[in-house]
C-alpha cells in the first residue's frame, strides 16, 4: 500500500470531470486500498479519486472513528434527492477551510462496490453529505463552490499564500 499525495485547492487538476471505471481490476483495488489508507492518514471521512489525481470515478468514505466501515463506490451515480439540510464543511483538499453548505438532507445512490457488486444504498444525515460532497469532487467540483464568489476569492487568496510559505 501506499500513501497518496493529496491535490491542494486552487489545483486546476481538481476540476478535471472523471471517468467512468472501465474494469475494475487490480489496479482499482490497489487504488483502493491506497486511498483508504491516505484517507485514514489524514484523518478525513471521505476521499475521491480526483483528489489523488485519478481521474476515474471512485469514492472512499468511512464516517467512523476506529475504521469500522470503510464504504467503496465506484461509478457512483445518485438517483433520488429529497429535502434540504445545511452542514459545516471541509475537505482534505482544502485544509484548514471550514463552511456552511446547503444539500440534500437524504440520497438514494446507486454503484459497484470493489468486487464489481451493484448495491443502492439510501443515505441521511452525515453519510448523505459526505456522498454528495465526493460526488461533487468526481464532477470537477470542490465544496467552496457552493459559497460566494467573495468567500472563494478570499479561501483562494488564503491557501495560495499559505501554499507559497509552505505552510
Ligand atoms: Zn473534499
Amino acid at each position: 500500500m501506499a500513501l497518496l499525495n493529496i491535490l491542494q485547492y486552487p489545483d486546476e487538476r481538481l476540476h478535471t470531470v472523471a471517468q467512468p471505471v472501465a474494469e475494475i481490476d487490480e489496479r482499482i483495488q490497489i487504488l483502493v486500498k491506497d486511498m483508504f489508507e491516505t484517507m485514514y492518514e489524514s484523518r478525513g471521512i471521505g476521499l475521491a479519486a480526483t483528489q489523488v489525481d485519478v481521474h476515474e470515478r471512485v469514492v472512499v468514505i468511512d464516517l467512523t472513528e476506529d475504521k469500522s466501515e470503510p464504504r467503496v463506490f465506484i461509478n457512483p451515480v445518485i438517483i433520488e434527492k429529497e429535502g434540504k439540510t445545511t452542514y459545516e464543511e471541509g475537505c482534505l483538499s482544502v485544509p484548514g477551510i471550514y463552511d456552511t453548505v446547503t444539500r440534500a438532507e437524504r440520497v438514494k445512490v446507486e454503484a459497484l462496490d470493489e468486487k464489481g457488486e451493484k448495491f443502492t444504498l439510501e443515505a441521511d444525515g452525515l453519510l448523505a453529505i459526505c456522498i454528495q460532497h465526493e460526488l461533487d469532487h468526481l464532477m470537477g467540483k470542490v465544496f467552496v463552490e457552493h459559497l460566494s464568489q467573495l468567500k472563494q476569492n478570499r479561501i483562494k487568496t488564503k491557501l495560495k499564500k499559505r501554499q507559497k510559505h509552505n505552510l
